[in-house]
């Protein structure tokens, strides 16, 4: 029994047709494939029971009205673009997850005290322009209209795209919903990461989305010849570098507060076989779903840093490229999402997101929850990404449990 799971893979495999490379999927944002998948969608959501439009960001939008027109609406939704070579699941899932589940209330006949707007944003990914979030910001009433004037690799501003798109650059701030127009944001979205494929379960409820600070870290020590300096008296800036990935993994590592941290790309200078490294250079991405335990781990990373640099008598210099802080769920929403996984029988496990995702824009603004679902191997960005038929009906039987027994708890968070 798959329930609504065989239509939303055949859906999402249809979707999945809107690219620019045929055989992979890309779709970016404001792109001709993007503006036909639009199209493809908003009709979906007509014969779902909703009035779809496309708003000025070029989000598409289905609006599902409840037993009263014009009441304030729950909004749902994810992104329909993608990176280069993408997953059929990242994003479209949620989108059309949601539309399964109006599509069923339409069935059915099924009114409720509040509306449904459907929200397919259309960049999340950030790979066409150098900015991410364009349509959630811009419906959280978050958008810098910086945004627009930023440019793609062939020197088109986005300004520009998002008009020849049918959006409208000048009208933005109208995408916005006013405060009593929306109840909350709810997302269904793959995990990307492996934690419910190991726990054997199909979903999982999301704590926060987590919070990132980077450092490039640049090690000065003193080059040499291999063969005839001894080891005492080195000051070798790579094996100081190694000590200190050590090091920031170790303290992660310790930590249960579901702390990351990650060097990812190490060079060494002179690089050369038989030359102590005079120079390194490393970054290291720090992640944790409370800002709190980012910024202590932080301050205790960078401490085993300088006592390494200090006792190996190499020269440290570390730069913050990169801080944002953890977008957490509201706790009203996580308990609704747990109530609903509960009563489908799956044993509720509360996770944070590693990844950036819409949901995010809304932190503050509106109670924001996410539901992920299991992918296989953790995959995604990456055509192999996969998800189960099962899982996928799952995913829509819950969201549709979810909006029957939503209720709107005031402020957040
Ligand atoms: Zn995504």
């Amino acid at each position: 029994m798959t329930g609504f799971g065989a239509d939303l893979m055949a859906r999402l495999d249809a979707f999945a047709g809107f690219t620019e490379e045929p055989g992979l999927l890309t779709r970016l944002f404001l792109t001709t494939q993007h503006r036909a998948a639009a199209d493809w969608l908003m009709e979906l959501m007509g014969k779902a029971g909703m009035n779809a439009r496309l708003d000025p960001a070029g989000t598409v939008v289905g609006r599902y009205e409840g037993t009263v027109p014009g009441a304030p609406a729950l909004l749902i939704g994810s992104h329909i673009d993608t990176v280069r070579n993408a997953g059929k699941y990242d994003g479209n899932l949620g989108v059309l997850a949601a539309v399964a589940a109006v599509a069923e209330l339409d069935r059915r006949g099924e009114r409720l005290p509040f509306a449904i707007e459907v929200l397919g944003f259309g960049d999340e990914e950030g790979v066409r322009f150098p900015v991410t979030l364009t349509g959630s910001r811009a419906v959280a009433g978050r958008f810098d209209r910086a945004a627009l004037e930023t440019r793609d690799r062939d020197g088109v501003r986005m300004a520009d795209a998002l008009r020849a798109f049918g959006g409208d650059p000048e009208a933005i701030a109208a995408a916005a919903r006013k405060p009593g127009d929306a109840l909350a944001f709810l997302e269904v979205h793959i995990e990307q990461g492996p934690v419910l494929e190991a726990e054997g379960l199909p979903v999982g409820i999301v704590t926060a989305i987590n919070g990132a600070t980077r450092f490039a870290v640049r090690l000065r020590g003193m080059a040499g010849h291999a063969g005839t300096v001894p080891m005492a008296l080195r000051r070798d800036a790579l094996a100081a570098a190694a000590e200190m990935t050590l090091a920031a993994e170790r303290v992660a590592a310790a930590s249960d507060a579901g702390l990351v941290a990650t060097v990812g790309r190490i060079e060494a200078k002179p690089g050369a076989v038989n030359v102590i490294p005079g120079e390194a250079a490393f970054t290291l991405d720090v992640r944790a779903p409370e800002d709190a335990v980012r910024r202590d781990a932080c301050a205790t990373i960078l401490g085993a840093f300088e006592e390494i640099a200090a006792r190996r008598g190499v020269e440290l210099a570390v730069e913050t490229t990169h801080d944002a802080a953890a977008a957490p769920c509201s706790p009203g929403i996580r308990r609704q999402i747990e109530a609903a996984v509960t009563r489908a029988g799956v044993r509720p496990l509360s996770l944070p997101s590693g990844a950036g995702h819409d949901a995010m824009a809304f932190a503050g603004v509106l109670p924001m929850g996410m539901l992920f679902v299991r992918c296989a191997g953790g995959i995604s960005h990456n055509p192999a990404e996969s998800i189960t038929v099962e899982d996928a009906d799952r995913s829509v039987q819950i969201l549709l449990d979810i909006i029957r027994h939503f209720e709107h708890e005031t402020p957040t968070p």
